[in-house]
C-alpha cells in the first residue's frame, strides 16, 4: 500500500509503515500548514508549504 497523505495516518498506520515514512519526513521540502508535519514531497500533505531553510 502506498501512503498518501501523513496527515490522516492514525498511530496504528504509523508503527505499521513506519520504515516508508521515515524515507518520506527524511529531508523534508515541504511542511503542513495545517498539521505541522513535513514531507520529502507535498503530496503527502494536507496544506503543503514550501519549509525554507533558516
Ligand atoms: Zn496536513
Amino acid at each position: 500500500m502506498k501512503i498518501k497523505k501523513l496527515c490522516g495516518l492514525k498511530k496504528d498506520d504509523i508503527e505499521k509503515y513506519a520504515k516508508k515514512i521515515f524515507k518520506i519526513v527524511s529531508k523534508p521540502k515541504f511542511i503542513c500548514e495545517k498539521c505541522a508535519r513535513v514531507a520529502r514531497d507535498e503530496k503527502h500533505l494536507c496544506h503543503p508549504t514550501v519549509l525554507k531553510k533558516s
